[in-house]
């Protein structure tokens, strides 16, 4: 391990940022390391946080473990990242987060803060043990399902608000699901597949948004993926409803026209119409979605090989966050370099109190192309729609607390 006083070879002059960008970042998170390098191609950012990623430990680690997922973070150019609580066993008490915690303490490399779970086994029926949760973990979710009782969400909520935590919530009605898999629009229906309606997930943050307006309830809304979402959202802060939400990249880039008969473009919620899409764009634009989460779920190469109907939901974003965005969106103009890294890092770790610390940043060449190659990933997913995609962006080193928990093979420096 290179430790950062040997590695400031690497930092230089500080300065403007390549490009005549000029990066500021928010006063109260202290961001004062972004700086030019002596090379105009090179840029430092602060390092990233992923308030959604699927790190599969306990219970799974054929899919994906602390370590690698850690390593694949800080790679993508994370320093902080939080995981689901869909594991075995599901975080629903201190002895079932405590399994959680000890791998955590043992092999993270970067910040990793978990979430509990709102319900006992994210089965719906019975709070966890929420106060005796909250002091080790970031905030409450039952991410891979939605909390289908308004009786039990409202009681999570109020739970939550008395702890000072945030409800984040993976929105879906199971009984609108109709045993869909793609979204219900063009190419499920010209292709045969069963369709997932657009009113499975707003009609759950309707709800989910009324249910924080009457309980005072910090709420945050995961991976939002349809057009009536963000309306939904957008109206219910121009309330003044505590509320915030994410997206994930593959939402903002894709749709359902890009869709392919493979497994590696799976994942829940599902890729949506191109209106779809645009409001998306237009709500980060215009601030209504706070933060791009990648929604980073990992499977085997067995579990992803089954086409679009077999294969399980899921695919790896943490490496290609950046790139994809930085290419598909900054350099195209849609928005700037400052709004991408506010979705990236302010913003989050402004909503979820997640603070940058010292000597945390990330270093990258924005102006290298090349290829999005799964054999290079550190994940043990190798399910992206990405794959082959032209992109322009190369994480070159992650500093963690000053420590190097990432460097590009091309930097030669080990760690
Ligand atoms: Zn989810």
């Amino acid at each position: 391990m290179i430790n950062f006083e040997q590695a400031k070879f690497i930092t230089g002059s500080t300065g403007p940022l390549a490009g005549g960008h000029s990066v500021t970042s928010p006063d109260d998170l202290s961001v004062s390391l972004v700086k030019s390098l002596d090379s105009p191609d090179y840029v430092i950012f602060p390092g990233f946080c992923d308030v959604h990623v699927h790190f599969r430990e306990p219970g799974f680690s054929y899919k994906e473990t602390i370590h690698t997922g850690s390593m694949a973070a800080a790679r993508g150019g994370y320093t902080a990242v939080c995981p689901m609580p869909n594991l075995k066993p599901v975080p629903d008490s201190p002895a079932h987060l405590l399994e959680e915690l000890e791998i955590i303490r043992r092999d993270a490399v970067i910040d990793v803060l978990p979430y509990a779970s709102i319900t006992v086994n994210e089965e719906g029926r019975e709070l966890s043990d929420m106060e005796l949760l909250c002091r080790d973990t970031v905030a409450f979710s039952d991410d891979g399902r939605g909390v289908q009782s308004e009786e039990m969400m409202r009681r999570a909520m109020q739970e939550a608000k008395r702890l000072g935590r945030m409800i984040v919530a993976h929105c879906e009605v199971n009984d609108l699901l109709h045993g869909g898999y793609i979204h219900e629009g063009a190419y499920a229906k010209a292709h045969g597949h069963a369709g997932i309606s657009s009113e499975s997930e707003w009609k759950e943050i309707e709800r989910d948004v009324r249910l924080a307006e009457e309980t005072g309830c910090a709420y945050h809304v995961c991976h939002i993926s349809t057009l009536e979402s963000v309306q939904i959202i957008r109206e219910a802060k121009a309330r003044g409803v505590n509320v915030s939400c994410e997206t994930a990249p593959h939402y903002l880039t894709m749709d359902e026209n890009d869709l392919q008969e493979e497994g590696r473009f799976k994942m829940n919620p599902p890729l949506r119409s191109s209106r779809d899409r645009e409001e998306l764009i237009r709500g980060i634009q215009d601030g209504t979605i706070d933060c791009i989460a990648t929604d980073h779920a990992p499977h085997s190469r067995e579990e992803k090989s089954k086409g679009l109907k077999g294969s399980a939901m899921g695919i790896v974003g943490l490496e290609t966050a950046f790139p994809v965005l930085y290419t598909k969106l900054v350099r195209t103009g849609i928005i700037t370099l400052e709004k991408l890294l506010d979705l990236l890092c302010a913003n989050p770790r402004k909503r979820f109190d997640i603070p940058l610390p010292a000597n945390d940043f990330t270093i990258w060449d924005l102006d290298r192309e090349y290829s999005v190659d799964p054999s290079e990933f550190l994940t043990l997913g190798r399910a992206t729609p990405f794959e082959g995609w032209k992109v322009y962006g190369r994480c070159l080193m992650t500093v963690h607390r000053g420590r190097v928990v990432y460097a590009d093979p091309s930097t030669g420096i080990l760690y």
